[in-house]
């Protein structure tokens, strides 16, 4: 492949935290490796492209999520590509909205069903650092260095067995799910969870952007969207994104 094609999905309405940065360092790692990439934007009410090599989705407001989810279910372009294979990456609302079902506006909403997780509202709106052990599950069974973000949400999520959680968190919240126990359907299962990982897809509640923190889960992606293992990638030697890990996991 010399051409990387790079879905960014309804980022006017799934765009907080510079979610959008994500498509923008997939695309950098690309063309640093010599590849010619470009990014596809699709906003709300317009068709979501099955064909491209992998899609980011972000974080955002209830209203706006509830938006994105209504749109995603009547396109059905972002469900059809997933099943296919292609790598998909949610951000927090992203993740809520690619499950099973979430709360939000007062009402439970149907999501897209391509994870295996059901999101509850909490009294408590979870904000701050986090950072997380990969689980290795799934497509993310090569990553081995820690994953670090920034969570803002008042979902609580409890995955299903059919997903894995990303990575198992050593400080923050992730996917809330040992906070508010009470109001959460199954609080023991999974007392540490940090998002989800499901087939193609890769979820979490890491903004930051999450890619621009976590070259490894970057190039991740990129090797999904490509085709080939994460080792056949060319290493990069970017330090400022040294220094940035050394200072939000130290
Ligand atoms: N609205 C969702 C929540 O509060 C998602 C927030 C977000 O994407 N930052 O849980």
């Amino acid at each position: 492949m010399t051409e990387l094609h790079i879905g960014l999905i309804l980022p006017d309405v799934l765009g907080t935290y510079g979610d959008d940065g994500n498509a923008l360092v997939l695309r950098q790692r690309a063309r640093m490796r010599g590849l010619t990439a470009e990014i596809h934007t699709v906003r709300l009410g317009e068709a979501i492209p099955t064909g491209l090599d992998v899609y980011t989705l972000g974080g955002g407001e209830d209203t706006a999520q509830i938006l994105a989810a209504e749109h995603l279910a009547a396109d059905g372009g972002l469900t059809r590509a997933a099943e296919a294979g292609r790598p998909v990456l949610a951000i927090c609302a992203g993740l809520q909205v690619l499950g099973e079902s979430f709360r939000a506006g007062g009402r439970v909403v149907d999501g897209l069903g391509l994870i295996d997780a059901t999101t509850t509202s909490l009294g408590k709106r979870a904000i701050g650092e986090v950072a997380s052990t990969p689980t290795k599950a799934g497509l993310t069974s090569a990553l081995t260095e820690p994953l670090t973000g920034f969570e803002n949400h008042m979902g609580a999520t409890v995955l299903g067995p059919g997903a894995t959680p990303l990575g198992v968190v050593d400080r923050g919240v992730g996917n809330c799910d040992r906070h508010g126990a009470e109001e959460l359907p199954d609080a023991s299962a999974q007392i540490t969870a940090e998002g989800a990982v499901q087939g193609s897809v890769v979820a979490t509640y890491m903004h930051g952007p999450v890619l621009a923190r976590n070259p490894q889960l970057a190039d991740l992606l990129l090797a999904q969207a490509m085709g080939i293992p994460l080792a056949d990638l060319e290493p990069l030697d970017i330090p400022v994104v040294d220094r940035l890990r050394a200072e939000r996991l130290g």
